[in-house]
Formats: structure tokens, C-alpha cells, sequence
């Protein structure tokens, strides 16, 4: 019964719009290079430049940086689980976010933990839950799922299956807008503070204004994705998504073959 009022409680903060990018699937095609030939070659010497720039010893396959999205679904990965602030993520990113948190918390910003590490199966649990709760309201089977498209993960595309991803909101600032995951939230300087402090701690804000073509997601002020330092610093420098930096890492091993 518990575990029902907790998915009913997760579907309806669905219905919201809330979890949009902790998974959500937006309808936006992937990014096209089509462009003049002028153009494409300034965007190739950037481009050539950001890759030798890139830092030493990263590697695409690095298990940091594992890309899951609507293109990239993942069937369940097994790695070890613990727990910071009651919300389980993977192991291998207690110490930083736990500095993370203590980091903003000394800064006079206090954040919470809204969500971590989430299984397939239980993505699988809310994604059916919300297609019923939407038929519930008399909607077709046809408009339950396009709704629920619109505002829940696809089960294994979201983020939060990697465990390397948290849901981080400034507690205050959460607390007085209804315990809600809204992008106006960076107009709070505490959630300011997360977002310019992210890469100090190897974290970025996954879901940036400027990521939505190559992420799939809207721009979500609150989900931060842990890629580790040198990796958190290069992409936050050159305001780059995990994907387009995943693309410059392969792009080097290819080059050094
Ligand atoms: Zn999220």
C-alpha cells in the first residue's frame, strides 16, 4: 500500500511536469550538422581544437561517463548502491556528493537530496502507473501514453538508472515551492551556488538551456550528473553536454588509432 501511495505520489509529481528530465522523453529530433561549408569548417577547427584540449587519461569508455537517453537506453547495470541523506546512488559518488552537499551547506546554502540512483523496473513501475492514472482520468489509451511520454522517462533511458545522477534542490527554496523541481529555482542564489560550485566536485548540471538538441531534455536547474573532475571542469568551461563531450573522446581515440 505504501509502495502504491509512493508511485501514485510519483505520478501525479510526473503529471506536473517535474521528473521532465530526470528521463523525460521530449519529441525533438537529434541534432543535424547541415550546414554551409564555410560554417561546418569553423565548426571543425572548434571542433579540433576542443579535442586537443580535451584532458589527458579521460576515456569515452570510462565508466563515469556513461551516456543513457531516449538514443542510448541501458538494460539494468549492476553496481554497488549506498546511501547519502536516506536516497540510494552508486558507491563510487558518496564521497563527492556528500563534499558537494557539505560544500554548499558551509556556503550558507543548505540542499537537499530529492532523488538518486532509480531502477528500471521501478521506472518501468511509474511509467505504467502514470499511463494508468491518465485512463483513470477517462483518457484513451492512445492520449495516456502520449502524455506520460511528455513527462516520464522512457524505463531504461532515464539518468537516474546510472546511479551517477541526483536530483539537488536548494532546501529552502524547495521547501517553500510545494517540494517542487522547477527550472525558475536558479533564480535562488543557493541553486545558483550548486550550479557554479557542480564542477568544483565533479558534477554538471546534465540538462543545460543550451543542451536540449543533443540531451533530448528540457533545461532541468536541479539534476546534476557526476562525470568526475577533470571531466566536470573541461565541460563546464566549454559549456559542452555529456553526449557532444562522449563524441570528442571518441573522436580522439579514433584520431589515435
Ligand atoms: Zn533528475
Amino acid at each position: 500500500m505504501l509502495k502504491r501511495n509512493l508511485l501514485r505520489g510519483l505520478a501525479l509529481v510526473s503529471l506536473a511536469g517535474v521528473l521532465a528530465g530526470c528521463g523525460a522523453s521530449q519529441s525533438t529530433s537529434k541534432a543535424t550538422s547541415s550546414s554551409t561549408s564555410a560554417k561546418s569548417t569553423k565548426t571543425q577547427t572548434k571542433r579540433q581544437r576542443l579535442i586537443s584540449a580535451l584532458p589527458k587519461g579521460v576515456k569515452s569508455t570510462d565508466s563515469d561517463l556513461v551516456v543513457v537517453n531516449k538514443w542510448h537506453k541501458r538494460a539494468e547495470m549492476t553496481f554497488n548502491k549506498s546511501s547519502v541523506d536516506g536516497i540510494e546512488v552508486r558507491s563510487s559518488i558518496v564521497k563527492p556528493l556528500e563534499a558537494f552537499l557539505a560544500g554548499a551547506k558551509k556556503a550558507g546554502y543548505p540542499a537537499t537530496i530529492v532523488s538518486g540512483y532509480r531502477s528500471v523496473a521501478y521506472q518501468k513501475e511509474v511509467w505504467d502507473q502514470s499511463i494508468q492514472t491518465y485512463e483513470n482520468q477517462g483518457k484513451s489509451a492512445k492520449e495516456a501514453l502520449k502524455l506520460t511520454k511528455e513527462y516520464v522517462a522512457v524505463p531504461s533511458g532515464s539518468e537516474h538508472e546510472t546511479g551517477l545522477a541526483a536530483d539537488i534542490m536548494n532546501t529552502h527554496w524547495y521547501s517553500t515551492h510545494g517540494n517542487q523541481l522547477l527550472s525558475s529555482s536558479d533564480k535562488n542564489k543557493g541553486q545558483q551556488w550548486l550550479i557554479n560550485h557542480a564542477a568544483d566536485y565533479g558534477f554538471v548540471l546534465r540538462f543545460t538551456k543550451d543542451g536540449k538538441q543533443s540531451t533530448g531534455i528540457d533545461y532541468e536547474s536541479w539534476h546534476f550528473r557526476y562525470v568526475g573532475k577533470a571531466s566536470a571542469e573541461f565541460m563546464t568551461k566549454h559549456n559542452l553536454t555529456l553526449e557532444q563531450y562522449v563524441s570528442l573522446l571518441q573522436a580522439r581515440e579514433k584520431a589515435a588509432k
